[in-house]
């Protein structure tokens, strides 16, 4: 039997009597990555002619649009400063309009240390949480809310924002859009490319702020600017720096194209289209999933156990559910994972 659109086959959370046998649970696994991906020297971008740290700018002298790519809004996702930098050195070919490219957050980058990789995320607060207007323009302090109000004019000109990041745990590649439907159209014409991930997301927001791509720029009713952002593997892959590369080539040729009509001139592949349901916060220290599940994998029947939360069991509500970037060691109140469920239509224009 399938699930029809908004059906639940069984609850989420299930307190489980204390002394039950229950299933094993995975624990909490080390944090212990390999670094397979040097740090690219990122020299050039320290006094680029901009004259903004981090931010290289290429026109095309034609009218067009206005593209923007941001990586490393995370210090340590630095296989977005590869792709940029590989880009920056060979010259974009652009048609029209004007490129935009940001190493958003070199202070972190500069913390780098493989010897304790995920430390250099941010300097004082994540990069990726503070695009509303209430924190841009509050009178706070922080390495990062300085460094983003320095970069709201080029994000707040973009036609068209791909925002590049990777995942510390193992995921399978996807697309995010925003919860408006002119970029949910861009995200799907950058998924339907050759050796592009085929998933686009759609969610409404993130807890705990707003993301780059949920700039009031991108987010008003009866605005023009699009933004997606790239999880595009994990974040110090190789392969990593190849998905983020086919995804930037795709822009550019399609970037025209996307801006006047929603949509790429070939499709390779039909995107499929996925909406956050529920997402799961640790309420417990001892959070700990029963499989080391990988992001991407979808679990064919509702009430299949998926974690311990304390007392609770946590299953799949639903049958075939899409399991977003599971995080294997979350904190209390963290983010330990997003389900999803597969859609044909994200809005209804
Ligand atoms: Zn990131």
């Amino acid at each position: 039997m399938s699930c029809k659109a908004g059906q639940r086959h069984h609850p989420l959370r299930i307190r489980q009597p204390r002394l039950s046998e229950t299933l094993p649970g995975l624990g909490r696994p080390p944090l212990v990555f390999n670094v397979a991906l040097p740090p690219p020297d990122l020299s050039s971008w320290l006094a680029p002619p901009s004259g903004m740290p981090g931010v290289w700018v290429f026109d095309s002298g034609r009218s067009g649009p206005e593209m923007v790519i941001t990586a490393m809004v995370h210090g340590n996702e630095y296989a977005g400063g590869w792709a940029l930098e590989n880009l920056r050195r060979r010259g974009p070919v652009l048609s029209s309009g004007r490129l935009t490219l940001i190493l958003a957050n070199l202070e972190a980058f500069d913390r780098f240390d493989a010897a304790n990789p995920v430390m250099s995320r941010h300097v004082d607060e994540d990069l990726n949480r503070l695009w509303h207007n209430t924190r841009l323009n509050s009178r706070e302090h922080s390495s990062e809310l300085e460094r983003a109000r320095k970069l709201q004019p080029y994000i707040a000109r973009a036609d068209l924002l791909l925002d590049l990041h990777s995942t510390l745990w193992p995921s399978e590649p996807l697309f995010i859009a925003p919860p408006r439907q002119r970029s949910a159209e861009f995200a799907c014409a950058l998924a339907g490319g050759k050796e592009l991930p085929q998933t686009v997301l759609t969610d409404l927001g993130h807890h705990g702020g707003s993301r780059l791509i949920e700039h009031a720029h991108f987010m008003s009713a009866g605005g023009t600017g699009r933004s997606c952002l790239l999880e595009a593997g994990p974040h110090w892959e190789p392969a990593t720096v190849t998905v983020m590369e086919s995804a930037i080539a795709r822009l550019l040729v399609e970037a025209e194209t996307i801006h006047l009509r929603g949509q790429a001139t070939e499709e390779s592949c039909p995107p499929e289209m996925a909406v956050v349901t529920d997402n799961i916060i640790a309420r417990n220290a001892d959070f700990s999933f029963i499989r080391p599940w990988e992001g991407g994998v979808t679990i064919p029947k509702a009430g299949t156990p998926l974690a311990h939360d304390g007392h609770d069991l946590i299953y799949t509500p639903y049958d075939e559910c899409l399991l977003i970037m599971p995080n294997l060691r979350p904190r209390r109140g963290q983010l330990a994972v997003r389900l999803a469920r597969r859609t044909a239509v994200l809005f209804r224009s």
